[in-house]
């Protein structure tokens, strides 16, 4: 485990620090209970992060714990995905690994305590007959026939359900606590429901599963948790939780402290919406570079340290707060901008030659890895030649004012190379630019006598016959809207920026990219950050742009 800086405070750590001053509490413990149904986002990232945080700043453990009670959606493949993407965001549970599936007895054990104590029973109204004996927010519940079942008849009921005697989904084991009170989570929640399913941990063991809210606190308190943190949506279960663990008196009673979730514009977290984007081909699997997902980010480039500084800048707070993509972008510029090699690479190739080059001379150019402000050794060589790549981008024919690239009878520098000027433009037939024609000035080559003759532009380039031939992939926003907090199951096609990739099959890297391996990271001057894809072959390159340099246009001008 690492962390960068020193934490700044939030309100969690406060008490936390509160607990320990008090001597509440000698040790921190936290746990990260994800449920395996899904691969983790980057919302999960934050949840991560706090916990395991947290608890290191204090000299604590963080447990990861698979909430896993639920037989139907959950998976071994999961288990070792989340498992993956903790250790890549850099955290590490040591031997604190754990399964609620685990404590399947413990759960089954506390509510013969609670029936025992007159504090649950067996219902036998369906599930729909249950939510109409609710109530509302505005009228109270009412009781279910069986509320006031004895405690023989309860007893007898919940081993004849665990035995299998009973078809799943017509009877429930029910916490009684309060039909008429106002938080609707105390109205005699569920526990227990048969579901005759296979658990991908237990087996065929159980027919009976335990319901979030119960199993959950009481998750917490078998392994000592002293600080329970969860997301806002949970803040009105906490008297639910705190009834559980009064009620079963439970040795160890965590604390239960809610924060508002990571939300991200033109993004969209939940599992299974995510699952459902996966599963309907839209994604090319939970690792697409434009998913969410910690395994999306990490193909898409993202590092590690960009995420944690990215969580420990958003903050810890109640507010519902949607953060901007461009924190995101420009914590992983910060954090590239010290590691990645600068190199060139051409994405959209318009060939140059230059005249007045010898043919079949190749010289080599030194150039550094890292600009001087970043002040950081290296350097590879570079070839230069007579035949050339450019950006498509960097020439026009009919410039407008104020472009200072190549265009007819002008001049610009190739980077770390010589001054030339454009000469002659090649069209084919339908008038496409297919080659420019220039000259060279063979004084001005950077670090030369004639190094300072001024021209206005430069601009990047790679020499032709030692290109690595690549195809790579942009990004943007996977969605077309700010919040897409709504939008419905099988609804994201219509959302879906159709921009969120494009592929360029024909760029041109310079040599040095050749020697470069899977999951190594570059600075393409001016074109941003990129990292070599796996689906890279010996005949292609793949590369994935991670950010641009800067914001698109587009949104600066919104901004404005
Ligand atoms: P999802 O809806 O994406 O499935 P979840 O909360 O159901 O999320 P869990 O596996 O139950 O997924 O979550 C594990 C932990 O991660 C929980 O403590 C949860 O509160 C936290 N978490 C989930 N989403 C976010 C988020 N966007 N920001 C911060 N924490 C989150
Ligand atoms: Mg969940």
């Amino acid at each position: 485990m690492q962390t960068e800086t020193a934490p700044t405070a939030n309100f969690i750590r406060q008490i936390v620090e509160e607990d320990i001053q008090s001597g509440k509490h000698k040790t921190v413990v936290t746990r990260f209970p994800p449920e395996p149904n899904g691969y983790l986002h980057i919302g999960h990232a934050k949840s991560i992060w706090l916990n395991f945080s947290l608890a290191q700043s204090f000299g604590g453990v963080c447990h990861l714990r698979m909430d896993d009670t639920n037989p139907l959606k959950e998976d071994a493949e999961y288990v070792e995905s989340i498992k993956r993407d903790v250790l890549w965001l850099g955290f590490d549970w040591g031997d604190k690994e754990y399964h609620a599936a685990d404590y399947f007895q413990e759960f089954y054990d506390c509510a013969v305590q609670l029936i025992k104590l007159g504090k649950a029973y067996v219902c036998d109204l369906t599930a729909e007959e249950v939510r109409e004996y609710r109530g509302t927010l505005t009228e109270p519940g009412r009781p279910s026939p069986n509320r006031n079942r004895s405690v023989d008849e309860n007893l007898e009921l919940l081993s004849r359900m665990k035995q299998g005697e009973f078809a799943d989904g017509s009877r429930t084991v029910r916490a009684k606590i309060d039909m008429a009170s106002p938080n609707i989570n105390l109205r005699d929640p569920a526990i227990y429901r048969i579901r005759k399913a296979h658990h991908h941990r237990a087996g065929d063991a159980w027919c009976i599963y335990p319901m979030y809210d119960y199993a959950h606190c009481i998750s917490d308190s078998i392994e000592g948790i002293t600080h329970s943190i969860c997301t806002l949506e949970f803040e009105n279960h906490r008297p639910l939780y705190d009834w559980f663990l009064d009620t079963l008196e439970m040795p160890v009673h965590p604390q239960q402290i809610e924060f508002s979730k990571l939300k991200l514009q033109y993004t969209m977290l939940g599992k299974r919406k995510l699952r459902e984007m996966v599963e309907s081909g839209l994604m090319s699997g939970w690792d697409d570079p434009r998913m969410p997902t910690i395994a999306g980010i990490r193909r898409r480039g993202y590092t590690p340290e960009s995420i944690r500084d990215l969580c420990e800048k958003v903050g810890v707070t109640k507010n519902e707060v949607w953060t901007e993509l461009s924190y995101l972008s420009e914590c992983v510029r910060d954090d590239l901008n010290t590691k990645a090699h600068r190199v060139m690479g051409v994405l959209r190739p318009l060939k140059i030659v230059l005249t007045n080059y010898p043919e079949g001379q190749l010289e080599e150019l030194e150039a550094a890895y890292f600009p001087d402000d970043v002040g950081l050794p290296g350097s590879r060589q570079v070839p230069f030649g007579r035949e050339l790549y450019i950006e498509q981008e960097d020439f026009m024919e009919e410039p407008p004012k104020k472009y200072f690239r190549l265009q007819p009878g002008g001049e610009v520098r190739l980077r770390r190379a010589y001054i030339i000027r454009c000469e002659e433009v090649v069209k084919d037939a339908e008038g496409n630019v297919v080659e420019v024609r220039c000259t060279y000035d063979p004084d001005s080559k950077s670090g030369g006598p004639g190094e300072h003759r001024k021209v206005k532009g430069t601009i990047h380039w790679v020499e032709a016959s030692t290109s690595v031939p690549a195809e790579v992939r942009l990004y943007e926003e996977l969605f077309t809207v700010e919040q897409p907090d709504n939008i419905k199951e099988g609804d994201y096609r219509d959302f879906i920026n159709p921009n969120s990739v494009v592929v360029l099959a024909e760029a041109r890297l310079e040599r040095s990219l050749s020697q470069s391996r899977v999951g190594e990271r570059f600075q393409f001057e001016r074109n941003g950050y990129f990292i070599k894809d796996l689906d890279s072959t010996a005949e292609k390159a793949v590369f994935n742009r991670i950010v641009p340099l800067k914001d698109g246009w587009a949104k600066v001008m919104q901004k404005q």
